[in-house]
């Protein structure tokens, strides 16, 4: 029997069945009597100091060699714990509505959950999840629900089980992992929640969204776990655990293999160095993008530094928190992308209300209009630079004008700085993002002007196909192969090299294999991509043959009948080059 869930991190594992008993909380409303709701205040109040108390003694728990920041994620959920709409909000509906705190804690949640959910974000609409762990903590506590801890079983070793779950929270999949699971699938939860993202960091193969788990599954019988496919198997025969086990021995030689890979150079055949650098959007990435040797920092999300605070951060903080990087980097480069913040990723929670967000007043367009909000990072970035190689990169440029208007603030900014006697680098480098198709048209003139050009491609698709990014309905059309996008991408690396400046790729599409040696025939030679998928590109770049690639992509670019590119790029992807 086979139930299919989202695959979110990939590997086979086989294991024995260990079920936790915990679905979702039920809540039901009984009226306190007037005398009692003062009593009933401090009961939910004792019952949010047990939940902060249990959190801080996980905290204790992790282990020392954890690879991934779990601490930062229990952080997240002590910091909900002061939250005032998680804890003083239910206790004016306690008093309001003369109501039990666990009905106010879940009018609450309600409410929360509702404005997450009409987030244009899907990774800050996955937050919710967040919202809804820490609520289930308390109110399990509240209702002195014994089972509540039972997700890691106090510890004791569980051998290559795999845990299935209603849900998980980050805290108790990495403690889980430690006690030597070998999988895990949950009943919800989403590919971009932090349970998703900790399964990918830490290597072991995941399901989310597998529904029935607990009505089909027998706890301790054998079962298979397919994190590529998205597949939960029950009562296989021998031949079905034979092709697993195969799978399993192929996932463990390709990981071996891309380990192997960590300090070998990204050189073709032919004698080509490729320059494979990292995305990062918190300066914690370091640490990963180091462990995988990348070759530099590509694109520094900055907008990450501004999220979830009153206050964006000023010049001293960004300053500082660039200078960490920097030194974290050795003297390898890092790229720090000026504020991409408005449409999906608002500073505030997306409270400003725009009809079409994606084409609004977002990243430099909405920089130029808040010099108060642009001119702290552009010193920043400027006075880091004294440091270390930075390179200061413009998003979603659209016409040369707004180049001008950056190049003269940059230009005031270093007249302010010399006169204040402030360092910067003499050599210090500006360049754009090519993400609008209008941007990739003129990259000639971008190019004149700018030291480097980076492009966009998760945008740039976006903008060419008429397609929102974080829109599922319209998820299917998003094509990287559609020929207009490629020509875009042609162009804009044919410009970078009539100009004789380097240009890279940072969006997702320069992180896929599957696009690897397309790219390299088109001239690209600086990818830029999240560090987990260092490895498998470098693998592709080492068995590649830039000579015989060039002219095989040169005529899939010249014939784009319907159906060439995606077989042309999988015979590219086939044959050895
Ligand atoms: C892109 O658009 O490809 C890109 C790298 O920027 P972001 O995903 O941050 O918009
Ligand atoms: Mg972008």
């Amino acid at each position: 029997m086979a139930l299919s869930g989202i695959g979110v991190s990939r590997g086979v594992a086989i294991g024995k069945a260990h079920i936790i008993l915990r679905g979702t909380v039920e809540v039901l409303e009984s009226a306190i009597p007037k005398h009692l709701i003062e009593d009933e205040v401090a009961r939910f109040l004792k019952a949010v100091n047990c939940a902060r108390q249990q959190l801080e003694d996980i905290r204790i728990r992790i282990p020392e060699n954890t690879r991934v920041d779990i601490a930062a994620f229990i952080d997240t959920h002590l910091l909900m714990l002061d939250d005032a709409t998680l804890v003083t909000t239910p206790v004016d509906l306690i008093r309001e509505h003369g109501c039990n705190a666990e009905w106010a804690l879940k009018l609450q949640r309600d409410a929360v959950v509702d404005v997450f959910e009409q987030m244009n974000d899907a990774y800050l609409r996955t937050r919710r999840d967040d919202v809804d762990h820490v609520i289930n903590r308390v109110q399990r506590i509240l209702m002195d629900d014994e089972d509540q801890e039972d997700a890691h079983n106090g510890g004791v070793p569980m051998d290559n089980a795999i845990v299935l779950a209603y849900d998980l929270t980050p805290a108790e999949a990495v403690l889980l992992e430690h006690q030597g699971i070998s999988a895990f699938a949950t009943e919800c939860g989403g590919p971009l929640s932090h349970t998703a993202i900790l399964a990918r960091s830490m290597q072991i193969p995941a399901l989310v969204g597998t529904h029935g788990l607990q009505r089909y599954i027998r706890d301790g019988e054998t079962i298979i776990l397919d994190g590529l496919q998205g597949v939960l198997i029950a009562g296989a025969d021998e031949q079905t655990l034979d092709y697993y086990r195969e799978r399993q021995e192929l996932e463990y030689q390709r990981q071996l293999e891309l380990a192997r890979l960590t300090d070998t150079p990204a050189i073709t055949r032919d004698g080509m160095s490729i320059n494979l650098m990292a995305n990062i959007e918190l300066p914690e990435d370091i640490d990963a993008v180091s462990r995988e040797s990348a070759s530099g920092v590509g694109l520094y999300r900055t907008e990450f530094l501004f999220m979830n605070r009153s206050k964006p951060p000023d010049e001293e903080e960004q300053y500082d928190t660039y200078v960490s990087v920097i030194d974290a980097l050795k003297g390898k480069p890092l790229t720090i992308r000026t504020l991409d913040m408005g449409a999906d990723k608002q500073v505030d929670g997306g409270n400003r209300r725009c009809s079409n967000p994606a084409l609004g007043l977002r990243a430099i367009r909405l920089c130029l209009k808040n010099h108060s909000l642009f001119k702290p990072q552009i010193r920043a970035i400027l006075r880091a630079s004294a440091h270390g190689p930075v390179r200061l990169m413009i998003p979603m440029l659209c016409n040369t004008q707004e180049l001008h208007q950056v190049l003269s603030l940059i230009n005031d900014t270093k007249n302010a700085l010399q006169r204040e006697s402030l360092a910067f680098s003499p050599d210090f480098k500006i360049g754009g993002m090519i993400e609008v198709p209008a941007a990739a048209l003129s990259a000639a003139d971008f190019a004149s002007q700018m030291d480097f050009l980076s492009i966009g491609t998760n945008d740039l698709i976006q903008y060419t196909l008429a397609i929102d990014r974080v829109d599922d309905e319209v998820n299917y059309l998003y094509d990287p192969l559609h020929p207009a996008v490629l020509r875009l991408i042609k162009m804009t690396i044919d410009a970078g090299a009539t100009a004789g400046i380097p240009v890279s790729m940072c969006g997702e599409m320069a992180g896929d294999p599957r696009y690897t040696r397309l790219l390299l025939g088109m001239g690209l030679s600086e990818f830029s991509m999240h560090h987990t998928a260092l490895q498998e590109v470098k693998r592709v770049i080492n068995a590649s043959t830039i000579t015989s690639l060039i002219p095989l992509v040169q005529e899939l670019l010249d014939n784009t009948s319907p159906g060439h590119i995606p077989s042309r790029v999988d015979s590219l992807n086939q044959n050895s080059r």
